[in-house]
């Protein structure tokens, strides 16, 4: 029977390591960690991201400040906002939700972020760290698919995975962890030939495709370990709607384990924002070093 890895309760379990650590910062370093979270225009699923995210802030004991700019903000202006955040001493960590109105450009935007401020991991100086195993800030929700993967397995070396997408969000940074861990990695995509069959010889799945249901039952080998970042709205035949991820979960009887959609991978996305923004805060005042690993 699979086993359904709840990443909602593990993600508690890692507010609550969080909320010690502030508690720690505040009492040892009289430091009060913050979030600044800048949303431009009204994009409705933006907004609610950023909802969760400033309550979940709360919960741990972050301060978060909210930088709501209209839609038609000019790239100027909002790169004078992240200079002055930048230069801030008491934000630690800053966020700017994607996707950006067309007349900015996200790159140019995410690469002014100071890196040691990126709690989302974007910034091309933390992508090479990445890249190189050498610290820095790591992108959310693959630190959240390598922690859960931990619940699973005491070690990963050798392992082969097969990651479905490969955004820099997720798949790319994804499939640098793993590797990073000593796994076999293929990183497929939508032009990739014969997905079925590869899926099929992979020990670990971590499928990132936005795509419902792709990830079927006779793709997944028995006793196989299947991550499921989609988040898919979708409308059920009886107009209800519903969230989905990428893989069919009623078709996974025989996978080893499943993180179920929702409550597997999202929230877990939202503890390791906590977590980066208070080690922002503990390299902000030297406790670790930016190229250490976490
Ligand atoms: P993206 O659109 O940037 O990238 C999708 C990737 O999937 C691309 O590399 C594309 O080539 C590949 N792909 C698309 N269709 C495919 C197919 N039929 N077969 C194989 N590969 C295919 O998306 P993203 O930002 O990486 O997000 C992917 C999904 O993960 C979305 O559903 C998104 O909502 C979700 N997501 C969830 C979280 C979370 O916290 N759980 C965070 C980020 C993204």
């Amino acid at each position: 029977m699979v086993e359904i890895l709840r990443g909602d309760l593990i993600a508690q379990r890692i507010e609550g390591e969080v909320r010690d650590r502030i508690v720690q910062l505040q009492q040892q370093h009289d430091c009060h960690p913050a979030l600044a979270v800048v949303l431009v225009g009204e994009d409705p699923a933006s907004a609610i991201y950023v909802g969760r995210k400033k309550r979940a802030a709360a919960r741990v004991g972050i301060r978060s400040i909210e930088h709501r700019l209209p839609a038609d903000t000019a790239e100027s202006d909002l790169m004078a906002l992240i200079a002055a955040l930048n230069a801030d001493p008491a934000v630690h960590g800053i966020l700017v939700q994607l996707p950006l109105p067309q007349q900015i450009s996200s790159d140019r935007v995410l690469g002014a972020i100071s890196p040691d401020k990126d709690v989302d991991g974007f910034h091309p100086v933390n992508v090479g760290r990445l890249s190189t195993g050498t610290g820095g800030l790591v992108p959310c929700t693959p630190l959240g698919c390598m922690i859960l993967l931990d619940q699973v397995f005491d070690d990963l070396k050798g392992m082969k995975a097969v990651v479905i997408g490969k955004s820099n969000i997720v798949g790319k940074p994804v499939a640098l962890l793993l590797l990073e861990r000593e796994c076999t990695v293929t990183v497929t995509h939508i032009h990739t030939r014969g997905l079925p069959d590869i899926a099929r010889t992979a020990d670990i799945i971590v499928v990132a495709a936005g795509v419902p249901g792709l990830v079927r039952g006779d793709w997944v080998k028995p006793g196989a370990v299947v991550i499921d970042v989609g988040i898919n709205r979708v409308v059920d035949a009886d107009g209800a709607k519903r969230v989905v991820g990428d893989a069919c979960a009623d078709e996974m009887d025989h996978a080893r384990v499943i993180t179920p959609v929702p409550g597997g991978v999202g929230p877990m996305t939202i503890a390791c924002l906590l977590s980066n923004t208070v080690r922002a805060a503990e390299m902000a005042l030297g406790l670790v070093d930016a190229a250490a690993s976490d």
